[in-house]
């Protein structure tokens, strides 16, 4: 008797109701447990405070003197709230964010004292030996150490005061996720400003917003820990479809189941109290698959938003008795989980630069940013498609069930109209006429609701939806800082070649400004047509059109990360001052070797469960059938087989799926063997995507098939129609 599934089952029908305590008004809480201004102009003196927003708004650095004061008050701030203890606050190239708590505590000679120095605020080295770094620190023998960040607000969770740090090497290099971010987005902050300038003189500052939309599963806990693999992997490497999926289509968008709800309330409470401006939540397509987006915020606090948003997920969901999942696949056959990036520009003059205005200046600022994001993802798809890699992503990117791993732009009919005209603009000056024509009939006609643009393509991996582009491809699991600093990176960079390009033109060809930006546009819209794609990005039609056009269809993640390291990426990387060539190759490293082990581990839980429960299952399962034949045999003599026959073919069938497991999985391992031989991390990374992996889905047909003749009462591990449909 398979213990632990039915215990699990058993343990889900007598769950307690959690007990939900809600503000009335959550603006009442909102930000309570941020060192926002509020709390900033309450605790720290005039200087202290002003110094604070001048590092936010211009970079500027703060005296070693005013970090003393602002320690200070942080610290009275914190204390006040009931934290006991600090910590800087970072996200090293794990993925998942870092944090050592120390005590405020400190003895003296006459008794103890709450200290919490300036030092300590700006500086800081955690002892950081395990922390993955490529080769940085050994080449280097260079230690690491963590910054303050003031961009992006201290918070207490819990009992502890953090504070959001960089993580870089003393020799430089930067070891975490949010450097790289930073540096991608002071550099398009000056390029976009640069080129706003033609539109609007009083654009001095622009702030890269990111608005993310979180997808996960909530699955019991009891349930989730009955299954090794969900404890090891994250998400189910066997288990036989659910007679009952997603086709209904019944959970999406449906009510909310109440465990769940109360779940989402309690979350989205904490959410409020860490400043977190969550704002809506649903059901997603598949069971058990639920939703979570807020209201955008500049680009680097909504990144530590949602870093911080998952750890919360996780307590709360403890708390609950629920496990969250942010695997982009959980389940086999029903749909996988993503975390779109919506982007857009902002100017410090309160202007959305992906927003179409009333005027045909504002729509001709709007096109310049629109069309400059185009010719930037067409340049460089093969990076955005890497800033998404990883062994989690290719089961929603490139696999079996999932669409193609090509990134193409939909922008919707009507603009496709408007480019489409603009293309057509003569080549030079333009004359009165034209202009005026141009203006009236082209840009002045853009809508300011574009109609086709909300939902209306789910299949674009980049998707304009109105007022924003929308990066869909991006995995749940995802630090948004890879994307989004290729992102920022590759746009600023196209924002610098085009303001160079128009003032060429003005320059040397004596050009108005007008015509040249329009000039310019004209040749963009040429080059990057083959980006984009208003069809169905799933099919396979797509993907042969695609590969007519030239664009990359990378599959897995070892081939899809070689262009991270490419000539044109270091290229960009070192014009822009975003990462050196050791950096870049360092995260490589990381990345390929983190590939490996996810598979490695993955196929050692898979061996494990293969071998250990459904093996071991089947063979008891065999042996009641033979008993079964063999009383037969006793009592039916020589006749025995017309009434044994439906038993031996089992016997037979079973047999025949465990012999496949065992040959597969033997030689899986004798393939893991061979490939962890292998020096250098991304051959291994190679070796892993293509000798060692494929045996996965064999062994899972197999052990799924068992799965569907095994007596229900004695399978051991809990089946999908439990894990999806408990509530
Ligand atoms: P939809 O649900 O159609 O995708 P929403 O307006 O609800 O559209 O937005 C979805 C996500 O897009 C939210 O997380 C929201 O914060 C974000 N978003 C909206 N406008 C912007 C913007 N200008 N920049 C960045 N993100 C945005
Ligand atoms: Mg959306």
């Amino acid at each position: 008797m398979s213990t632990l599934r039915f215990h699990a089952i058993k343990e889900t029908f007598n769950r307690p109701v959690i007990d939900v305590q809600e503000p009335v008004r959550r603006s009442a809480i909102f930000g309570q447990n941020v060192f926002n201004d509020a709390a900033m102009r309450q605790y720290l003196t005039k200087d202290s405070f002003k110094s604070v927003q001048d590092a936010v708004e211009n970079g500027s650095k703060i005296d070693r003197n005013i970090a003393d004061h602002i320690s200070t008050g942080m610290k009275e701030w914190a204390i006040a709230k009931g934290a006991t203890h600090y910590t800087h606050w970072f996200q090293p190239l794990t993925g998942t964010t870092a944090e050592k708590h120390d005590a405020f505590f400190e003895t003296t000679e006459d008794g103890a004292i709450e200290k919490f120095g300036g030092g300590q605020l700006v500086q800081q080295e955690p002892d950081a030996s395990s922390f993955p770094n490529g080769g940085i620190r050994n080449t280097f023998e260079a230690r690491g150490y963590t910054a303050w960040d003031p961009t992006s607000p201290a918070f207490i969770y819990g009992t502890t005061l953090c504070i959001p740090t960089v993580f870089v090497a003393y020799t430089g290099e930067a070891l975490d996720n949010k450097t790289p971010l930073l540096r991608a987005l002071q550099v398009i902050d000056k390029a976009a400003v640069d080129v706003a300038k033609y539109f609007d003189k009083n654009v001095t500052k622009i702030n890269p917003t990111l608005g993310w939309e979180q997808e996960y599963f909530l699955i019991d806990k009891a349930l989730a820990k009955s299954r090794p693999d969900i404890n090891l992997t994250g998400r189910t490497l066997l288990g036989h479809a659910s007679a009952k999926g997603q086709q209904l289509d019944d959970h999406y968008f449906g009510s909310i189941p109440k465990r769940a709800l109360d779940y989402m309330r309690d979350l989205e409470t904490e959410c409020m109290l860490l400043g977190i401006p969550v704002k809506t939540r649903h059901n997603e397509v598949a069971p058990n698959q639920f939703e979570l987006a807020p209201i955008f915020e500049e680009t680097n606090l909504a990144v530590d938003h949602n870093s911080l948003l998952m750890d919360v997920m996780s307590k709360v969901a403890d708390r609950h008795n629920f496990k969250v999942l942010f695997h982009e696949k959980p389940f086999a056959g029903v749909n996988g989980s993503g975390k779109h990036n919506n982007w857009s520009l902002a100017t410090n003059t309160g202007i959305n630069l992906l927003s179409p205005g009333s005027t045909p200046m504002k729509n001709l600022q709007f096109l310049t940013f629109f069309i400059n994001t185009i010719k930037a993802v067409n340049e460089h798809e093969e990076l955005l498609r890497a800033a998404i890699a990883g062994a989690s992503n290719d089961h929603r990117l490139g696999a079996n069930e999932a669409p193609p791993a090509i990134i193409s732009v939909f922008i919707g009919s009507q603009l496709t109209n408007v480019l489409d005209a603009l293309e057509k603009v003569k080549n030079g000056k333009l004359s009165p006429e034209d202009k005026t024509d141009l203006k009236l009939n082209v840009v002045g006609k853009i809508p300011e609701i574009l109609l086709d643009n909300t939902d209306r393509n789910r299949t674009s991996p980049f998707a304009f939806t109105g007022n924003k582009f929308e990066f869909r491809a991006v995995g749940s699991t995802a630090n948004c800082a890879k994307p989004m600093t290729v992102l920022n990176a590759i746009v600023a960079k196209q924002l610098i070649e085009f303001k160079a390009q128009v003032d060429a033109l003005i320059k040397d060809k004596k050009m108005k400004k007008d015509d040249a930006i329009f000039n310019v546009l004209r040749e963009y819209i040429k080059d990057s047509k083959r980006i984009r794609f208003e069809g169905d990005g799933y099919g396979e039609a797509w993907e042969k059109e695609a590969k007519k056009r030239g664009l990359s269809n990378n599959k897995t993640t070892p081939s899809a990360l070689k262009e991270q390291v490419s000539k044109k990426t270091i290229k960009l990387y070192e014009d822009l001052g975003i990462m050196s060539k050791v950096e870049i190759e360092a995260r490589h490293e990381i990345e390929v070797e983190e590939y490996a082990m996810h598979i490695q581990i993955e196929g050692r839980v898979l061996g494990d469960i293969a071998r250990n429960h459904v093996i071991p299952t089947s063979i008891r399962y065999q042996n009641i059938l033979i008993e079964n034949v063999q009383g037969l045999k006793d009592i039916y003599g020589k006749d025995f087989k017309k009434l044994a026959g439906e038993q031996m073919r089992l016997i037979e069938a079973i047999s025949g799926h465990i012999e496949s497991i065992n040959k597969d999985t033997t030689a899986m391992i004798d393939a893991r063997k061979k490939a962890n031989k292998i020096d250098d991390a991304e051959k291994r990374a190679f070796e892993y995507c293509d000798k060692v992996k494929p045996f996965f889905d064999d062994i899972r047909y197999h052990c799924d098939k068992l799965e569907l003749l095994v007596d229900d009462e004695i399978w051991p591990l809990t089946k999908y129609r439990e894990l999806l449909f408990t509530r």
